[in-house]
């Protein structure tokens, strides 16, 4: 199982020409409402169709860097949300 992840590459599960490589792409994920993005993010995509696979060690390494309460459930936001700028469009500056 886990003696595929030493190779660099693997045999695609969706189409018997594509290849899994390793790869380094900008992962993107929700954390409440907000948007996370992690750069040089592992992944091993096909280089046939596409299919992307994630490191199952970096999602869960992942998974404890942003919910590292995982267990609570009282939802208790870090930062309270900054003003829309179009909020402030609704509000004409006096001169
Ligand atoms: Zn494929």
């Amino acid at each position: 199982m886990s003696e595929l992840a030493n190779n660099h590459t693997y045999p695609c599960k969706e189409c018997p020409p594509g290849m899994m490589r390793l790869q380094y792409i900008t992962y993107f994920t929700w954390l409440s409402d907000e948007l996370i993005t992690v750069p040089n993010f592992p992944a091993w995509v096909c280089d046939v169709c596409g299919r992307r696979d994630y490191d199952e060690r970096a999602i869960s390494w992942l998974s404890m860097l942003l919910n590292p309460d995982a267990g609570k459930s009282t939802p208790r936001p870090r930062w309270p949300h900054p003003p829309l700028s179009q909020r402030d469009s609704t509000r004409p500056s006096l001169e």
